[in-house]
């Protein structure tokens, strides 16, 4: 019989059983809702909420700046400003992609794309950022050259290509790929010819500068899926680049002299005294970096509009040399300990032979770029002949080894063999 209250039958006001119908009914201020109601509402938001999750760009909505920052710490020695700049704006920029797919369009204002430019020598970590930031968010990463694009006209690259190697390593996903991060490695290398100091450019710098405008801002591009020159009669994959992030890096090869220009002209402008400066370092000037630097060094303005982060890397100092071989996650070191480990042999290296090693990387002036192959160039002759050695427990690494390539000191069971 049908449930009355106060002579009315309670009805369920979503699907309108009445209470004999149902198994339960449960009373609010003037409505009721039964159990079959309540089964299908959790389904529903289940479902919202699994959308919801897929909608998001890998893990980037869970991470915060101090989170990322954390986990490039494990990866990168040093570089702190740059890792705390690329932390804040690789959340930044997620929290505007996310914020389309759902609730946070409140209001008009418009969150501008933060791509981002790494300014700073060869081998100190640029490169290593980017990639290990979209290790981070589980995003697909491609790194491309800026000197390979040209513009329409020349012989090279559309601009496009850049996008090529991004949706390879989506496995053409296109969905996928428009959530990635590009970088683009010698930027400073397409910079004007007319403007700033004495470097080799290309002949068509500016207008490949003006061709990258597009797909940094935001555009539907036409992709030849394996790159190169876009043909008519060949079938272009769109892809939007509007949440791609990009990230450029440049070494600026003597940035350093129109940063101190500038500063000097400020000064004078101010009436001290120049005579009495003091000396910056290539570092702190190049930390001192401003959007003018840039276009006195031959990015056109427009370019630098589209580059609103700027993030100074500093060259690395012996103590980071050292660290960058012992400490990071797959640091070289921990590599070749693992390798011969796993012949039952313990990989020592004496503190002189790190300190020479580390010397050695500094004469190249190539950063930390030198320290594998020098590594390479004794390690080869130890992997060699370690396998056809038996009774070896231990082999320890000395000075003599790395500068002389004298043979290492391997300790059979307790002693010392030749
Ligand atoms: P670039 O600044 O020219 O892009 P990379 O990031 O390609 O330099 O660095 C070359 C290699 O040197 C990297 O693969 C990495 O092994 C090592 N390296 C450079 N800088 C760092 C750093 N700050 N921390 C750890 N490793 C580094």
């Amino acid at each position: 019989m049908a449930k009355k209250i106060n002579n009315r039958i309670v009805k369920c006001s979503f699907c309108g059983r009445d209470g004999s119908e149902v198994g339960s009914l449960i009373a609010g201020p003037d409505v009721y809702i039964c159990d079959r109601c309540i089964s299908s509402s959790v389904d529903i938001l289940k479902n919202n909420l699994a959308a919801y999750n897929t909608a998001k760009p890998g893990k980037a909505s869970l991470l915060t700046p101090d989170v990322i920052k954390r986990t490039l710490d494990e990866h990168v020695i040093g570089q702190e400003r740059a890792k705390k700049t690329l932390s804040v704006a690789v959340y930044n920029h997620y929290k505007r992609v996310n914020s389309k797919s759902t609730f946070f369009e409140l209001d008009d204002v418009e969150i501008e794309k933060s791509n981002i430019l790494l300014l700073g020598p060869t081998g100190v970590g640029k490169t290593l950022l980017a990639q290990t930031l979209s290790k981070i968010l589980d995003v697909p990463f491609a790194i491309a050259d800026a000197t390979t694009i040209t513009e329409a006209g020349y012989v090279g690259d559309d601009v496009e290509t850049v996008l090529v190697s991004l949706l390879q390593a989506s496995d053409f996903n296109i969905e996928k790929a428009q959530k990635g991060i590009v970088y683009i490695d010698e930027i400073d290398k397409i910079a004007r010819k007319s403007e700033g100091a004495s470097i080799t450019r290309d002949v068509s710098g500016e207008g490949v500068q003006q061709a990258l405008l597009k797909i940094l801002e935001g555009t539907i591009a036409g992709v030849p899926p394996k790159g190169g020159r876009k043909h008519p009669e060949q079938n272009l994959l769109n892809v939007n680049t509007k949440n791609i992030l990009f990230i450029v890096g440049g070494a600026f090869e003597g940035i350093e002299k129109v940063i101190a220009s500038r500063i000097n002209k400020s000064k004078m402008g101010f009436g001290s005294d120049i005579s009495g400066k003091q000396e910056l370092s290539d570092d702190e000037l190049i930390a001192l970096v401003q959007p003018e630097d840039l276009l006195r060094f031959g990015l056109i303005p427009e370019l630098i509009g589209r580059l609103p982060v700027i993030a100074p890397l500093h060259s690395l100092s012996d103590e980071a040399l050292k660290n960058i071989l012992t400490t990071p996650k797959n640091a070289i070191l921990k590599q070749y300990k693992k390798l011969l480990a796993m012949e039952g042999i313990e990989l020592e290296f004496d503190p002189f032979a790190l300190d020479a090693i580390v010397k050695k990387a500094k004469e190249r002036k190539t950063g930390a770029r030198a320290l594998r192959s020098i590594l390479e160039d004794f390690m080869i002759d130890i992997m060699f002949d370690i396998p056809s050695k038996s009774g070896v427990e231990k082999c320890i690494v000395t000075r003599d080894v790395v500068l002389e390539k004298a043979e290492p000191i391997y300790l059979e069971s307790g002693r010392k063999s030749a």
